[in-house]
């Protein structure tokens, strides 16, 4: 047992997938978006019986430490660590002692860290300051959601200053590390912190780490800008995070929808208010990246931006990049003087809003369209150019003919006019992702050959069966499957128990992806009754081989007066014609 082995009995592949992307069921196995291409098909496959994955679209494939070092962008050494740490597994001493150390990671793992302890401060700071709690409080903050968002605040001055350094001292950081983190900065003659007197919201990337901070003035007369956010570094992008993600997971995966909402404080009390599933961008624009990110979680995202005139140019240019994710995005409607919280604090009910949600698409046209009639002929081609580009985006045919029906409606112009345009339109093509095509990737099993089942299937039942009988198969096959046959037959020989995720284990990189993607697109539940018939048409298309392999190992068997090995070559050989003439009347 290595520390490698040793996580991935105690780990469940599927449960630390989960945290990433939202895996459904599809027979033995699970699927969902895959995280290391763009794609609108699932085609990531996790087998949780094997403990490996494959991704159909780009051919990414591992086990769940290869999973977490791709995604990390570290070595297989450091994710095994992260796993350890973040899931809380207690390995036995003797396999740390064994994995050599990592530097690579340590600087991100000390941020993260660092960014901990000031949650911590802050945290333990406002439970004890009567103005920021009862600021707080009179905003409707319960101190259930304060805990769970680790709410904190920043004291002014350089006692605080001085308290929080002697806090992190006591971890091994110094002052040196928050001026590094952005958190202290230096003034003219002392240090001191843009977040001072401010309530603390940390900021966790999307598993939970703490990664940064916002800042809310809440005194009266401070008229520094409302809101102070960490700056961008290593660790910490805007365009790929959201707030309250991985607080909202659970309640995204079993509800399949997300809602979300502008900045944090929307957020938290969209949650407060029971919407669970609630994430928020840190003030800034919803990214491609972040609708990436959505949508391995759920199908449908309702869009709940302010009512003013901002947030709904904030929903339009959405709609511009919704249509490479495989999600489908809609708008919840507030009026133009309503924001989220001030909607709910009045008594507002989000659920018949989210019933009559429109697709986003109908919320472009009604936008665009308003006050059709009244714009000039120039304008008016300038409303149609622009929704036609839109509609001509929609992947799906009939979704497409059914929108531009409803435009033509809209704006009460003939449908076949619109049809024109958009026909011309779609002459300019838009171009091809090659992860569109992500399934078409996936061997079909039908066109698999008889050597390529043949040796799928042994895969797949190795641990049942007795593999051994098999050897006369090595020389039938061509490689990578002739080597890898040949591989599992000796490590089998040496140790009968071997399973599946040892012998994986033990192969090179692309011995593992060659196996993985064999294993995970073969239907793995062969039973030994398809085996049979594998093997016979199998043994019946090699049959001349066969004989002449088997008369060739006799004669070297014969020489060496080894009468068991040709006892032994000539019972297989006997087995294998019985079994293909018992077929045959069966047939
Ligand atoms: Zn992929």
């Amino acid at each position: 047992m290595n520390l490698f082995n040793f996580i991935k009995s105690n780990l469940p592949i599927a449960d630390v997938i989960s945290e990433h992307i939202t895996l459904k069921p599809a027979g033995t196995y699970m699927k969902g978006s895959c995280p290391f291409h763009s794609e609108k098909t699932g085609s990531f496959t996790v087998s949780p019986h094997r403990d490996i994955f494959y991704c159909f679209g780009c051919h990414e494939s591992g086990d769940v430490i290869g999973f977490i070092a791709k995604l990390e962008n570290c070595t297989q050494i450091e994710a095994a660590k992260l796993l350890t740490e973040r899931y809380n597994l207690q390995p036995p001493e003797e396999l740390l002692k064994e994995t050599p150390t990592t530097e690579t990671l340590d600087k991100k793992k000390k941020y993260f860290q660092l960014c901990e302890l000031v949650t911590e401060w802050c945290h333990k700071t406002l439970l004890k300051s009567s103005k920021a709690m009862d600021y707080l409080t009179d905003r409707g903050f319960t101190s259930d959601t304060i805990k769970t968002y680790s709410i904190g605040y920043f004291p002014g001055g350089q006692r605080s200053i001085k308290s929080l350094t002697s806090f992190i001292q006591k971890e091994g950081f110094i002052a040196l590390d928050l001026m590094n983190a952005n958190i202290l900065q230096e003034g003219k003659k002392t240090l001191y912190s843009p977040f001072e007197e401010r309530i603390i919201f940390p900021i966790t990337d999307n598993i939970g780490q703490f990664c940064a901070f916002g800042g809310r003035v809440f005194l009266p007369h401070d008229d520094r800008p409302k809101y102070y956010n960490s700056k961008e570094n290593p660790f910490f992008t805007k365009g790929s995070i959201l707030f309250g993600l991985n607080i909202a997971k659970r309640a995204i995966q079993s509800s399949n929808y997300i809602i979300l909402v502008e900045g944090y404080t929307d957020c938290i009390a969209l949650r407060q208010y029971g919407y669970q599933n609630t994430v928020a961008t840190l003030g800034t624009a919803c990214t491609p990246e972040h609708l990436t990110i959505l949508s391995r979680y759920a199908d449908v995202l309702y869009v709940l931006y302010d009512g003013d005139s901002a947030g709904q140019k904030a929903i339009l240019r959405l709609t511009e990049s919704c249509w490479n994710v495989n999600m489908e995005l809609k708008v919840i409607g507030l009026s133009s003087q309503e924001d989220p919280a001030s909607f709910l604090m009045q008594g507002g009910s989000l659920k018949p809003l989210i019933e009559q949600a429109h697709g986003i698409v109908d919320f472009f046209i009604q936008h665009s369209s308003s006050d059709f009639s009244q714009k000039t002929l120039k304008q008016k081609l300038e409303t149609v150019h622009k929704i036609i580009d839109i509609i001509r985006q929609i992947p799906d045919q009939l979704k497409r003919d059914m929108v531009l029906q409803e435009t033509a409606v809209t704006l009460n112009v003939p449908f076949d006019t619109l049809a024109k345009e958009l026909r011309k339109a779609h002459q300019k093509q838009r171009p091809v992702d090659p992860a569109d095509n992500a399934n078409e990737n996936e061997p079909a099993p039908n066109k698999w050959t008889i050597e390529d089942k043949f040796f799928s299937s042994l895969i797949v039942l190795f641990e049942k069966i007795d593999i051994a009988k098999y050897t006369f198969a090595i020389e039938l096959l061509n490689s990578p499957i002739k080597q890898l046959l040949q591989l599992l037959i000796e490590k089998k020989k040496n140790n009968p128990e071997l399973t599946f995720r040892e012998f994986w284990s033990t192969l090179d990189k692309d011995s593992q992806q060659e196996v993985t993607k064999r294993v995970l697109s073969f239907n793995q539940q062969v039973l030994k009754e398809d085996f049979e018939l594998i093997l016979n048409k199998f043994s019946k298309k090699h049959w001349k081989n066969i004989v002449a392999n088997t008369k060739q190992k006799i004669k070297v068997a014969q020489e060496n007066n080894d009468s068991q090995q040709v006892t032994l070559l000539l019972r297989n050989m006997q087995d294998l014609k019985e079994k293909f003439i018992t077929t045959d009347k069966s047939e």
